[in-house]
């Protein structure tokens, strides 16, 4: 509004005189501060509910019961993540006064075999928070200037996945598969990596610890010239996983000396499987992980050894189980897939047999049904029954212990 020569501002009384700047409209005016004001305002509620919004956070019961759905056995690795994952996004919903208890971050170590559902735990995870998921190969990282990944690649991967929105990637899932790996080689004769394998830990620990990190946006070497993104890891889970081949024997040796006399006897009789129930950080130390890692990663889970009941279970039941995926590729060409349930128990038998494990069960009906997903689309044909003989007949030919490498 105009008082004489006096340009005033609609939203706080101020005249042009008291303040730097003043914006006209049609019938209003308003000035620089009054503009700073809307825009923070603006700002905080947009804040509020990408917070509200994005962490729909469920409960350690739901997300288990979510984990169910897709995830066979593992009951105690379900259990134990469940109430890890919730910890986090609690944790990220504090409110920051100063008085507060700083949660500390739960990042998360699952040991098992290959093949036991790491990664599908990890990966339904994500699915479930809704929030960006990269995984990465902790086999390839280097240190920086040797030949391989940089760890920062593990995070240009979650920022592709988050669309380049970096607030949604710092709240994103990063699951480092195979990190015994790049344990360093102590006593443990079935690590083949040199020393620099500690370089790498050294340089993921920095990931883990939560830093500001410059990410090349598009991976690839870090270069001078680059321009690079800053993502802070404060607030990223990470879930690493490995199959840590003979730490039996590094727990086997704990107990052993803790045990007296009975005990020790009862010992003897526990099957190499069953002694990662008593994996302790200790035993990952000695495995080669050095200790601020382990110290990053303060809950440990164990996966156990898929069994035959298992692997049928996983053929038939996940939401996603091989055979429904088959059964639907089949629908969309109008053909009914039919599989007989002895088939299932040959396929499971084989996958046992030969130590293939859930990725042969893969690998297998992917062979059994190669030439009818080639034959059967436009041949008029609406039906399959695969019986006891078709698979014989299409998998005993194979070599089977070749699938095992490819598993
Ligand atoms: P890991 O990370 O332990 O090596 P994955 O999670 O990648 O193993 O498992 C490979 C595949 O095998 C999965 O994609 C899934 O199809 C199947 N699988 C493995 N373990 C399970 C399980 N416990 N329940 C259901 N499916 C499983």
């Amino acid at each position: 509004m105009n008082e004489g020569n006096l340009k005033i501002c609609s939203f706080c009384g101020r005249s042009h005189l008291e303040v730097e700047m003043m914006i006209t409209g049609i019938n209003a005016m308003i000035c620089n501060e009054c503009v700073d004001q809307a825009y923070e305002l603006i700002h905080q509620k947009n804040n509020h509910r990408t917070a509200g919004e994005e962490l729909k956070v469920k409960k350690p019961k739901e997300i288990y019961e979510f984990l169910n759905q897709y995830v066979i056995g593992q009951e105690e690795a379900k259990k134990i993540i469940s109430v890890a994952v919730y910890n986090h996004y609690k944790r990220l919903m504090q409110p920051h006064g100063d008085d507060e208890v700083e949660i500390e971050k739960s990042n998360i170590l699952m040991v098992g075999p290959t093949g036991t559902g790491k990664t599908l735990i990890a990966r339904s995870i994500a699915r479930l928070l809704d929030v960006p998921f990269a995984i990465a190969d902790a086999t390839v990282l280097t240190q920086a200037g040797y030949v391989g990944e940089d760890v920062e690649t593990i995070l240009t991967r979650l920022l592709q996945a988050a669309d380049y929105d970096v607030k949604r990637a710092e709240r994103g899932i990063v699951f480092i598969d195979e990190i015994d790996k790049i344990a360093r080689k102590g006593d443990n004769p079935s690590i083949t990596r040199d020393v620099s394998g500690e370089g790498v830990q050294q340089a993921l620990l920095k990931l883990l610890e939560g830093s500001i990190v410059n990410v090349p946006p598009k991976g690839g070497r870090k270069h001078p010239m680059q321009e690079f993104i800053q993502i802070n890891t404060k607030n990223i889970l990470f879930i690493a996983g490995g199959a840590f081949d003979g730490i039996e024997k590094i727990i086997a040796k704990r107990l052993n000396k803790q045990s007296v006399g009975y005990q020790s006897k009862n010992l003897q009789q526990i099957k190499d499987e069953d002694l990662l129930q008593y994996i302790t950080p200790e035993d990952v130390k000695k495995y080669g992980l050095i200790p601020e890692i382990i110290g990053r990663l303060p809950v440990i889970t164990h996966l156990k050894p898929l069994d035959k009941k298992a692997l049928k279970a996983i053929l038939t039941q996940p939401k996603n189980a091989l055979i429904k995926q088959y059964k639907q590729l089949f629908a969309m060409d109008g053909i009914d897939l039919v599989i007989e349930n002895d088939v299932i128990d040959y396929l499971v038998d084989l996958a046992y047999h030969y130590g293939l494990g859930a990725r042969g069960l893969r690998s297998l009906t992917e062979k059994m049904l190669q030439d009818a997903m080639f034959e059967l689309p436009g041949s008029g044909k609406k039906k399959l029954t695969v019986d006891l003989e078709y698979a014989k007949n299409k998998l005993e030919k194979l070599d089977l212990k070749k699938l095992k490498l490819s598993a």
